[in-house]
């Protein structure tokens, strides 16, 4: 099959209509109307063959996940994601191993009703970039600038599940702990955005926690000029990782990467807005800390130490 057949037979799938899509896939561009009084966010993420996926996943998984990861930048803006371009890069062609591909690329795509537009394909050691678009009410973009001394942090669920199963994969454990909790955090996030409504109305700076609570917490504080006080025991750590590994339970959720939910800053004068709007929508977040003047990370410890927190996580150099 040539370039154009594949594409054709695994990514030219039936998608649903959206008013916001002139045309898509076929031409030497798509051509998507933003709609009136809406700001466009754009993003780009490249997954790379065991970087951040391992070459022994199914396909299916792989793709899932790189839809999600795209998704989860969208949802860290407080915006709704709306189309993804594709750019594939494969060793061969491999129909079934397509096959599994796109039906995980349609099936995370369905999940949050985005549309592909468009892509590339070429031949090469296996990876994948994925452009996200995404719309939000002018000026409602939540930025990782933008906390000020007083904001509570919180963060929207458990951590440390997706980086508890990257150790179990390089090294499964020799009870019987039923770990398919873990692995369905690693290989199919769910990115948050079904808070960007109320982000947009009361954060005042949000990220994703994709390289680890810690590091990007530190994102949120360089950019907005402040520091952190966190508490031990108010971090939301992964259940299963608890019981796994006890005591360092609480590190991995301070620096392991991959969970995809969100860490953001509400102000104190919109914090019960805030409260309302999370229970009226069934959600529940965690509140971790406060934002100080004072630069830097700090953590207080569940014996009452104070120590600084270096801030921890994935960096590719
Ligand atoms: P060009 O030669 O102009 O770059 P291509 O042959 O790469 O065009 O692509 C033909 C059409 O198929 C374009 O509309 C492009 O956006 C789309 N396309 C190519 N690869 C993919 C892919 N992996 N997923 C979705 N659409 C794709
Ligand atoms: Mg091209």
């Amino acid at each position: 099959m040539n370039e154009f057949s594949l594409i054709d037979q695994f990514f030219n799938f039936p998608y649903p209509t959206r008013e916001d899509i002139v045309f898509g896939i076929g031409d030497d561009a798509a051509c998507v109307r933003v709609p009136a009084g809406q700001d466009l966010l754009i993003s780009t993420d490249t997954l790379v063959e065991d970087v951040h996926f391992l070459s022994s996943w199914d396909a299916y998984d792989i793709a899932y996940k790189a839809v999600m990861v795209n998704i989860s930048d969208m949802a860290a803006m407080a915006a709704t994601p709306t189309w993804i371009c594709l750019a594939l890069t494969i060793p061969e062609q491999n129909l079934s191993w397509l096959q599994q591909y796109s039906q995980g690329i349609r099936d995370a795509l369905n999940e949050y009703k985005l549309v592909l537009i468009g892509g590339d394909m070429t031949k090469g050691p296996l990876s994948m970039t994925i452009s996200i678009y995404g719309i939000v009410p002018l000026n409602k973009a939540i930025r990782r600038k933008g906390a000020k001394p007083g904001d509570k942090i919180f963060v929207s669920g458990e951590l440390g599940g997706a980086c508890l199963a990257l150790q179990f994969l390089k090294k499964p454990p020799n009870n019987q702990l039923d770990f398919s909790k873990a692995m369905k955090k690693l290989l199919h996030p769910q990115p948050r955005v079904d808070l960007g409504p109320i982000l947009q109305a009361t954060a005042s700076s949000c990220i994703d926690i994709s390289d680890g609570l810690s590091a990007d917490l530190n994102h949120i504080c360089e950019q907005s000029g402040v520091g952190a006080y966190l508490e031990a025991d108010k971090i939301p750590v992964f259940s299963l990782a608890e019981e796994y590994m006890n005591h360092n339970a609480r590190t991995l959720a301070l620096t392991g990467g991959d969970d995809y939910e969100l860490c953001f800053t509400i102000p104190p004068e919109k914090e019960e807005q805030f409260l309302t709007m999370i229970a009226q929508n069934g959600i529940s977040c965690f509140e971790i800390g406060v934002i100080e003047k004072s630069k830097g990370l700090r953590i207080k410890q569940t014996n009452g130490a104070l120590e600084v927190l270096k801030p921890q996580g994935y960096l590719h150099f």
